[in-house]
């Protein structure tokens, strides 16, 4: 029945069908290629948009060229909201509506926003009603509460009697996943509850004036209307800085001022006069600072922006917002966020209360830009419902003083972390559960990947994050399905050979995730005999999908992370693919395979979310592995996707060290497991389109199983109501999830920033990076929507339309040249970088999976790292001196200027790094002098500087020790391993150097100054 390890000979024994029941595999999976098109016709048409990053291309109509960030203003369009044909069919639930309003205006444009393509579902702000009754007292309802009601229609009328959607039926249609069990999806319900949808407990909240809506404390109508807008008596014109608040602006105990109440008068300092230049960058080309660029700091009052979110974890498109959609509209320019929010941080500060101060209405967190009335209330400033102050937050545990609620913590820090109390938990939180499941084809032995993996995993076993309860597991896998018991006691793993793939189950399924600390031993004995067991296998094919489906039933019960190891196009059992790469197509920006193949991937994906599983994907692989349809694995169950291609473990030592050093990094960072994740911005502001990898679970709850501190995501916005009341609006983010300590915790990040009436203000906020980030989203998404082609010319017009909007809106004089604003002065040389990036650009070069690859990046990465890669830096290191260099840990650290991308800066007698971010290339000029040559690369001459050259060797001099500084430097600020390749002139690797040099023409992109005059005769029209 069973062969052990050691006499273990493949083909080895196979088990039967165990007696024991386990569960069959649903009927949901199919094998082969599943029709990906629009949804069935009794079906939802909001299940096929989703959450963007869905390879599925909806039913939408082809896109124009450009985008249109916004929606039109209402209009006959407004029937196309396929959710108003569609509600008949959702379930019930409609004796549960009377007593819930809508808090929004209902504004019909927002409709518009399902027509988006690639979108995920819009939400609505605030959040829609839930079932919880008026009056429910603050904090999460019970955990055996009844189950929330979200509606996806907007309701036009506050009394409507529209049936609204149950949960379930909105996990079917957003995720497109019929088949997902219902019973999980009980579950994930909950969850929605606990982080708190929009607890709408206030039905006179439904004044459909948005002015009085917001200017008034319902629970206090004797405040005057309009109160946003009054100044306190004494402020009237009083200099900012004499309000002298010694521990931020919300000192009460001076006058009752609130964050809203500063700006009036405050605005407009901190803008630097050098960001009021218009610039014609025909005659100022060369706007690229010689040091990293920073984001720009908000138009606000410094003792507001002391307060705000690290940009690194937290920033918008637009630093100033505008008021209304018609001025968003007119700048032309995409308003949404970028979000890192699971960083790793140095200083955060953990607060361990009973009580987690939260908006009666809305649930935002108590932030620092909140405002405080009195002693005992506080206004939201998101919905700003007034709110009693709980006796609790009276205490201020650091200062010990009672009275001092606006000196807490969750007052005084933009970003915070809370231990979150058994209210936040459906079930006792999860144990850390790690399962790997790698291939042991006869490919993936020749990689001799397996080693490495192994190696990696042995050394550190001890640095997965955990604790007394963690649990691990192994499975591997070619034509048949091979599980390891490591159960305590054994002397040695036993492997367990299922072979029936068609319909796989579980042998002893107590014995293969077991206790780590119980079971060290037998976890250390099959790593180090995993790697021999199949070196003499002849077997080729790959199971993949059957072994993820077998992974998944082990992992249902617990959740956790699956690690997937995976060297060739899986072809055999549920999930197999055929090759669909073909190369002379690779130029043609028309038709190639960016979408997925079959929908297995993604519906599996979906089944693992709903059991908290996140599933990443490490493809290893030299041929062409369909990463468009397997990725989805890992998009859409928050995991993310490793490609390490051509690894071999002879051939390509660099790949090797690339995998172990990252592998290092992923075995031991941080992690967050069965997480959710919600976005809630200031009522009047709207989130429609979320960039990332997660499901979208309800509205706009992000599912996210596992979260790490490498993962980014983007949103979308638009001005739903106008904010003409409004002086600051405020974003916040709040992400549940249980550590691997095993403790609910929620990390909570708020951004506050200023309004702006005025066209030219919103030009002058703009953040080109967070743009430019936002806009490499959305063109993947339109890549997959529509074509490459349109892709492109959409990032092209997004140049054009918003400087032609600021030539003809914003400048009075019509100068000749190309008139930019200085907060814009980068915008096209990024968009011509996004051209050149391998997610975008044309050409036979970019092999298929590598571009599906630079996609996933681009959905996944945090924006500094897409920055880098889309636009590297370049620096002269031949010459390297300790002027203005960094000392950290008594290591001094070069800090060499920015170049420009051409290849004008190169000299020939000199050496430039070039950093794209996963790699550096160090090109050597001919003429390099010999210091640089014998006291850096340790070299004779020129012509000795070896063929493939991948490593630096620390030599005992001043120059060596500067560059090894330097690059290690550069290295340690990133969670992957960027791989170093030395080149010469003649090198054939010089032709990878050369494609990033972006300003320069290439085999078929427009050099910078062509871009620039294409632009300026658009503009100009
Ligand atoms: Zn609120």
């Amino acid at each position: 029945m069973v062969s052990t390890l050691s006499n273990c000979q493949r083909p080895g024994q196979t088990l039967n069908r165990a007696p024991m029941a386990s569960n069959p595999v649903t009927a949901s999976f199919h094998s082969g290629p599943v029709p990906r098109m629009s949804p069935p016709p009794s079906q939802h048409p909001a299940a096929t948009p989703m959450p963007s990053g869905s390879f599925l291309p909806g039913a939408n109509p082809p896109p124009p060229l450009n985008w249109q960030y916004n929606y039109p203003s209402p209009g006959p369009q407004t029937n196309h909201c396929p959710h108003a044909s569609s509600q008949p069919i959702l379930s019930g639930n409609t004796d549960l509506i009377t007593n819930h309003q809508r808090v929004s205006s209902g504004d019909p444009s927002l409709q518009n926003s399902y027509l988006k393509s690639g979108s995920a579902p819009p939400s609505v702000n605030p959040p829609l009603p839930t079932t919880f009754q008026p009056g429910t007292p603050l904090g999460p309802p019970p955990v055996a509460g009844p189950p929330p009601v979200r509606a996806l229609t907007p309701q036009k009328s506050s009394h409507s009697t529209v049936p609204q959607p149950s949960f379930n039926s909105a996990i079917n249609q957003e995720g497109g996943a019929p088949h997902t069990n219902n019973e999980s999806m009980v579950t994930n319900n909950t969850y929605d509850e606990i982080e708190g949808g929009g607890f709408l407990a206030t039905p006179q909240f439904t004044n459909k004036n948005p002015k009085m809506a917001r200017s008034v404390g319902y629970s206090y109508p004797s405040l005057p209307p309009g109160y946003q807008n009054t100044t306190p008596p004494g402020t009237t014109g009083m200099p900012s800085s004499s309000l002298n608040y010694p521990s931020g602006p919300l000192a009460f105990s001076q006058t009752s001022l609130g964050a809203n109440h500063l700006t009036a008068s405050m605005r407009g300092l901190s803008l630097h006069p050098e960001g009021l230049r218009v610039i014609n960058l025909l005659q100022e080309r060369n706007m690229l600072p010689a040091t990293p660029l920073q984001p720009p700091v908000p138009n606000l009052h410094e003792d507001i922006q002391k307060l705000n979110c690290n940009p690194e974890l937290f920033r918008c498109t637009l630093t100033s917002i505008p008021q209304t959609q018609a001025l968003l509209n007119k700048a032309k320019l995409p308003l949404g966020l970028l979000l890192h929010p699971f960083k790793d941080l140095a200083q955060l500060p953990v607060v361990t209360s009973s009580t987690i101060v939260r908006c009666h209405s809305c649930r935002t967190y108590i932030n620092p830009f909140v405002s405080f009335l009195d002693q005992r209330r506080w206004k939201c400033n998101l919905c700003y419902r007034v709110n009693d102050v709980p006796e609790e937050f009276m205490y201020n545990p650091l200062t010990r003083v009672y009275g001092e609620p606006h000196r807490r913590p969750e007052v005084q820090n933009a970003t915070i972390e809370f231990m979150a109390p058994s209210e936040y938990m459906l079930r006792p939180p999860q144990p850390p559960v790690y399962l790997f499941v790698f291939d042991v084809s006869h490919n993936a032995i020749e990689t001799g990947y397996l080693d490495s993996v192994c190696q990696s995993l042995l050394d550190n076993l001890d640095l997965l994050p955990g604790n007394t309860r963690t649990k691990i597991g192994f499975i591997t896998f070619d034509s048949t399905i091979h599980f390891y018991s490591l159960q305590e006691g054994l002397s040695q793993p036993q492997m367990l050979i299922v072979s029936d793939i068609e319909d796989v189950f579980i042998p002893m399924p107590e014995n293969l995730l077991v206790n780590l600390n119980e079971s060290k031993e037998l976890v250390q004995d099959l790593l180090k005999s995993l790697p021999q067991m199949f070196t003499k296998t002849l077997e080729t094919q790959s199971a993949l999908g059957p072994a993820l489906q077998a992974a998944f039933k082990l992992m249902s019960p617990t959740g956790g992370r699956m690690s997937v190891f995976q060297t060739q196009l899986p072809n055999l059992g549920v999930g197999a693919l055929k090759p669909r790469e073909e190369p002379n197509q690779r130029s043609s920006a028309k038709e190639i395979h960016l979408t997925p193949s079959t929908d297995f991937y993604k519906k599996l994906a979906l089944d693992c979310s709903g059991q908290q599983v996140a599933v990443d994907l490490f493809l290893l692989s030299g041929q062409y592995s369909d990463l468009a349809s397997l990725g989805c694995i890992s998009r859409y169950s928050a995991g993310s996707v490793y490609y390490y291609p051509s690894y071999h473990h002879q051939h390509n030592p660099v790949q090797v060290q690339k995998l172990q050093k990252e592998l290092h990094r992923y075995l031991t960072r941080k992690i967050g497991f069965e997480a959710v994740m919600r976005i809630r911005c200031t009522k009047g502001l709207s989130i429609h389109t979320f960039h990332g990898n997660f499901f979208v679970r309800s509205t706009d709850l992000l599912s996210l199983p596992n979260v790490n501190p490498d993962a980014g995501y983007a949103v979308q916005m638009s001005v739903e109501d106008n904010l003409i009341d409004t002086q600051l609006v405020s974003f916040q983010s709040a992400l549940l999830y249980t550590s691997s300590k095993g403790e609910r915790r929620i990390r909570v990040h708020t951004l506050c920033l200023p309004v702006v009436s005025t066209l030219n203000e919103v030009f002058l906020g703009a953040d080109v990076q967070a743009i430019s980030g936002l806009l490499a989203n959305m063109a993947v998404d339109r890549c997959v929507t529509a074509s490459l082609g349109d892709a492109r010319d959409a990032l092209v017009n997004a140049v054009i339309d918003s400087l032609s909007a600021y030539r003809s809106l914003v400048l009075s004089n019509q100068q000749p040249g190309l008139m930019v604003p200085f907060s814009l002065r980068l915008f096209p040389l990024f968009v011509l970088a996004l051209l050149k990036q391998k997610s975008f650009q044309t050409g036979t070069n970019v092999r298929l999976d590598e571009r599906i690859f630079a996609m996933c990046q681009v959905k996944n990465q945090p924006l500094v790292y897409l920055m880098l890669t889309t636009h590297p830096s370049l620096y002269r290191v031949d010459n390297l001196s300790d002027e203005g260099a960094l000392n950290i840990n008594d290591k001094t650290i070069p800090q060499p200027p920015i170049l420009q991308l051409s290849v004008e800066k190169l000299s020939r007698d000199g050496a430039f790094l070039l950093d794209a971010g996963s790699v550096m290339m160090l090109w050597v000029g001919k003429n390099c002098g010999q210091n640089f040559l014998s006291h850096v690369l340790g070299v004779q001459s020129y012509v000795s500087i070896p063929q493939t050259m991948t490593e630096l060797p620390e030599l005992d001099t001043p120059e060596s020790a500067r560059t090894v500084a330097f690059i290690s430097w550069l290295r340690e600020q990133r969670p992957f391993f960027p791989i170093l390749y030395i080149i010469r002139d003649e090198s054939p690797v010089r032709a990878n150097f050369l494609q990033h040099m972006v300003e320069d023409r290439s085999e078929s992109a427009l050099s910078y100054y062509e871009f620039l005059l294409h632009i300026q005769q658009q503009v100009n029209k």
